[in-house]
């Protein structure tokens, strides 16, 4: 007999039938109730076993995690707790997990950081299985907005050849030898006799590449992996993320911006209906450990009320410049609380100063717009009407609560004259993104984009706050494992 989900089970419409379910024992009680799971839901089925004509040695092997099919009559349940529970006629032990080995003793309430050190047995406990599961239907939402929407999905590479987008730390990826790498007659490392020919790295960002997409199908975004070698080690950062990023032919900054709201609206809210059981029990999750915090920093809203708040508000758009001036008069910049003191227009905003606007000053979602063009990328566009030295480019940020800067984004410079006259500044080589440039220089028209890390957007709708607990294996610093 074909087995059924346990969600089937607990939302049928009838009983007194006889089924058969496989999956995990998560708890064991009495000898004769167990909680079975099989990841389709956060809920366990309740299987109730007769234990007087059970072996002994077969009760035994009843142990958390072991793997188990059970057959017998879906009946309603006369427990409290659940509506249906299976009264079991036939139990196969699966696969055995020995009770004294299983690392994660639910009793010892494990940490989330001793979770991680068993990322290939965390996803077997309620939180991470309902942090997955929420992944899994964000990353559908993702494709669904922008399908629904008319956009193409572009696959840009993964090795790219480009050194020049300036996003970040690279990863080198290359073929040649340690010992004995070829080298050129100055001694540097003969990138010729390398696989590719030439130097490559593992991506750090689509845009470029996406770019010249949008440049022909109009509205496209990637949806991929993107690595950064960046040694930060905070809970914010991964070496390996998913990202996504659009990219719109005759958009302009205000247009991303109505994009970018628009869009991250549609995955919360396509989320919160479809995940309604899994975000109920992050939302307990949340409140538990907020106990553990002072009063004082614990959150004004619970996880679902953070989620409805963004849904019903607009995001708060202000421009660099009247956030500098709120920042240069706020409180913790007059008391020197601030690690990096805001003095001057022209300052890089810290996640300190972006969470005080977002967190403090605002509460709300925030866009902030128009930065001084020496603090953001080469291809973003330059302001016309502004006083020398106070250059700005039409970028955009948008900060969440509890997350920072979520989404990084901006109108492209289109005009091929100022595009190379800003590359020749920064020393970027011309020659590097000959195939970059022909897009300005053949039909080339005003577009925009962002990226927007596809784990802050997790952590967020989960209510997580490090990001290492909402990837199922986490690249960082000094930690490949699984
Ligand atoms: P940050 O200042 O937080 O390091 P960034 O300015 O380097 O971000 P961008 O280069 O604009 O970020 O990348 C676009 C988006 O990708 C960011 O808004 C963020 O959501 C996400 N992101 C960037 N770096 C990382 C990382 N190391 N791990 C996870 N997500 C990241
Ligand atoms: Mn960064």
């Amino acid at each position: 007999m074909k087995h059924s989900k346990v969600k089937t089970l607990l939302n049928s419409t009838k009983s007194n039938y006889e089924v058969t379910v496989k999956g995990w024992v998560r708890t064991f009680r009495n000898n004769q109730f167990i909680a079975l799971n099989d990841g389709s839901t956060i809920h366990n089925l309740q299987c109730v076993v007769d234990f007087e004509n059970t072996p002994e040695e077969i009760l035994k092997r009843i142990t958390t995690s072991a793997a188990v099919s059970i057959t017998g009559n879906l009946v309603e349940s006369k427990g409290a707790g659940q509506k249906y529970e299976i009264q079991v006629t036939k139990l196969e032990i699966l696969g055995d997990s020995d009770a004294e080995l299983y690392p994660i003793q639910l009793k010892n309430k494990p940490s989330l950081e001793f979770l991680r050190e068993k990322a290939h047995l965390r996803v077997r406990t309620n939180a991470f299985s309902a942090i997955m599961r929420v992944r899994s239907v964000l990353s559908f939402a993702v494709h669904s907005y922008f399908q629904e929407k008319g956009f193409f999905y572009v696959n840009t590479p993964i090795i790219t050849g480009s050194d020049a987008e300036g996003a970040g730390e690279m990863f080198k990826v290359t073929a040649l030898p340690f010992d004995g790498t070829p080298r050129t007659e100055d001694g540097k490392v003969n990138y010729a006799a390398d696989f590719f020919g030439k130097e490559t790295n593992l991506t750090v960002s689509g845009q470029l590449e996406a770019e010249t997409f949008a440049m022909a199908l109009g509205q496209v975004y990637t949806f991929g992996p993107t690595f950064r070698a960046e040694n930060s080690n905070t809970s914010r950062h991964l070496a390996e993320f998913w990202m996504i990023e659009p990219e719109v032919a005759f958009n302009d900054l205000n247009d991303n911006m109505d994009l970018a709201e628009d869009f991250i609206k549609y995955v919360i809210k396509f989320t919160v209906e479809k995940c309604a059981d899994d975000l109920k029990f992050l939302e307990g999750r949340l409140l538990d450990e907020e106990k553990q915090k002072p009063q004082a920093e614990r959150s004004e809203m619970t996880l679902l009320e953070k989620l409805n708040f963004v849904l019903q508000n607009d995001f708060k758009r202000v421009s660099y410049t009247e956030a500098i001036d709120i920042l240069k008069d706020s409180t913790p910049n007059k008391k020197k609380k601030f690690q990096y003191p805001i003095e001057a227009w022209g300052a890089d905003l810290q996640s300190e100063h972006e969470r005080f606007l977002v967190e403090k000053h605002f509460k709300c979602p925030v866009i902030l717009y128009d930065y001084p063009a020496k603090i953001k990328a080469f291809y973003m566009r330059l302001n016309t009407d502004t006083e020398p030295g106070k250059e700005t480019v039409r970028a955009m940020d948008i900060l969440f609560p509890g997350i920072g800067e979520i989404v990084g984004g901006s109108q492209r410079e289109e005009r091929f004259d100022v595009l190379v006259e800003k590359m020749k500044a920064l020393g970027i080589d011309e020659q590097e993104l000959w195939w970059y440039l022909d897009t300005r220089r053949f039909g080339s028209a005003v577009h925009s984009g962002f990226g927007l890390g596809f784990e802050r957007l997790v952590l967020f709708v989960t209510g997580m706050t490090n990001i290492r607990d909402v990837i199922p294996f986490p690249r960082t610093p000094m930690n490949a494992e699984f």
